[in-house]
């Protein structure tokens, strides 16, 4: 399993679904999982800003990847998230098939993804929200350090580029690492 990370405003969905399309890879988004439930409560947390109760998270994220029968060609946004998911994470890989292979960390300039944040309109993007998202998503550098400190590589991608530039990037760091047709199904 391939991690995907980075800031709100890096890009990390747009590339995703080029990464689907183009390397055939198998995409999971956490945020798309939770903007689909019907539950109140979850979708008024995720209108603050706010991140989602971890009680939450790990009902959901064990259930999707439990019944996803790839590894080596599975994407993952979004999660984890925190060093308590990391730690989760580690703690079920074995049990649930998901093991990170390594981790494409999508590098952004601040002037870079207010620009790319303005022009979104969803649900979640409004001022006050995007400043708790933005705080929210700063757990994520203690998260790769700590994966990082497990041994865990991180390929840094300068996601200011533009999307093919991007993609491109993205690109040369799958196919460097990951053999086609990984997964036997
Ligand atoms: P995203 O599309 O990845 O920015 O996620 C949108 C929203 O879904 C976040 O602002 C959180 O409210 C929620 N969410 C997604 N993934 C997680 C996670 N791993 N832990 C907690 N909340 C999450």
């Amino acid at each position: 399993m391939i991690l995907i990370v980075g800031m709100p405003g890096a890009g990390k969905s747009e590339q995703s679904v080029l990464i689907q399309e183009r390397l055939g890879l198998h995409w999971l988004s956490t945020g798309n999982l939770f903007r689909e439930t019907d539950d109140p409560e979850i979708n008024e947390i995720m209108e603050s800003g706010a991140l989602v109760e971890d009680k939450h998270v790990f009902k959901l994220v064990e259930h999707k990847l439990r019944n996803v029968g790839y590894d080596e060609t599975f994407l993952l946004d979004g999660f984890p998230r925190t060093v308590d998911q990391a730690h989760w994470l580690l703690d079920h890989a074995d049990d649930i098939n998901k093991h990170i292979r390594f981790i494409l960390f999508l590098g952004v300039d601040d002037e870079v993804a207010m620009e790319r944040l303005g022009g979104r309109g969803r649900d979640d993007d409004t001022a006050e929200a995007l400043e708790i998202r933005k705080q929210e998503a700063r757990k994520i550098e203690p998260t790769i350090e700590f994966l990082k400190g497990q041994g865990i590589e991180i390929v840094n991608i300068d996601a200011n580029d533009t999307i093919e530039g991007v993609f491109t990037q993205i690109k040369d760091a799958i196919t460097a690492r990951v053999e086609p047709g990984g997964d036997e199904d």
